[in-house]
């Protein structure tokens, strides 16, 4: 199921807590090298959008559970993604790409608000859109936003960026036996009780046939590799 020709339009997930580097906050080297490896791609035609959690900053749930308001902590954490989202956008436009930003909650002086036929012609266009403030919803997921996005937009893929390999059938951290899977099927994630995002954004992707790649962001190149349709990290579809 990886075409042989490559991916011409996906979207990448990346987490926040690569964005910050462990720390509070964006760390600009992780972002930059981030932008490098994206613009090296968009240059050679693939269009791309972009989705970045916010752990860098808040979860909602962590807050709730220190007593703020589940609903009111879950925005504070939503407005963390976008200032990860213009970071990202800053670099890349160094890099030269065009970019724009569009996020879920209007705010006009930062950033456009989430019209998918629009993002759509951006992409055309050979510009990055980077979706922020997740889905708009307390009680979502950045995941889930990139599943979401990426099934309205006409993505072919979702590209999970993580700082592991892969899918396996254990932690590798704790169990040394555990395996990686090059390719799995949705059904197969499920049935096994496999992390490969969180039960909404999984969901969506199963029942629309959503592939997504897994991959170690960490290894210099790999997204151009994920989206030639390389044999790298963990390929899930139908
Ligand atoms: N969030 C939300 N709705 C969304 C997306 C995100 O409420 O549609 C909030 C939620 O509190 C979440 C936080 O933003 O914990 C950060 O997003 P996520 O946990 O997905 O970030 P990641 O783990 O990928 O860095």
């Amino acid at each position: 199921e990886r075409p042989d020709g490559g991916y011409r339009r996906v979207l990448i997930k990346l987490g926040g807590e690569m964005f910050g580097g462990g720390a509070v906050g964006v760390d600009p080297d992780v972002v930059h090298s981030v932008a490098v490896q994206i613009a090296n791609v968009v240059r050679t035609g693939v269009q791309m959008a972009v989705v970045i959690g916010g752990g860098n900053y808040f979860r909602g749930a962590e807050l709730s559970q220190r007593g703020m308001d589940r609903d009111r902590a879950d925005y504070m954490a939503m407005l963390g993604t976008v200032m990860n989202s213009l970071a990202l956008q800053d670099f890349l436009e160094k890099e030269g790409v065009p970019t724009r930003v569009q996020t879920a909650i209007t705010m006009g002086q930062v950033a456009e608000p989430y019209i998918p036929r629009r993002a759509e012609r951006h992409l055309e266009k050979g510009r990055v859109v980077i979706f922020g403030a997740g889905t708009g919803m307390p009680y979502f997921s950045t995941d889930t936003a990139a599943a979401q996005r990426a099934l309205e937009i006409g993505c072919e893929a979702v590209l999970m960026a993580k700082a592991v390999d892969g899918v396996y059938t254990a932690d590798p951290r704790s169990d040394p036996t555990a395996r990686m899977f090059h390719e799995v099927t949705h059904r197969e994630v499920l049935e096994r009780g496999l992390k490969v995002a969180d039960a909404t954004a999984f969901s969506l992707c199963m029942d629309n046939r959503m592939p997504i790649i897994v991959f170690n962001l960490l290894t210099e190149g790999n997204i151009a590799r994920a989206v030639r349709g390389e044999r790298i990290g963990t390929l899930v579809s139908t």
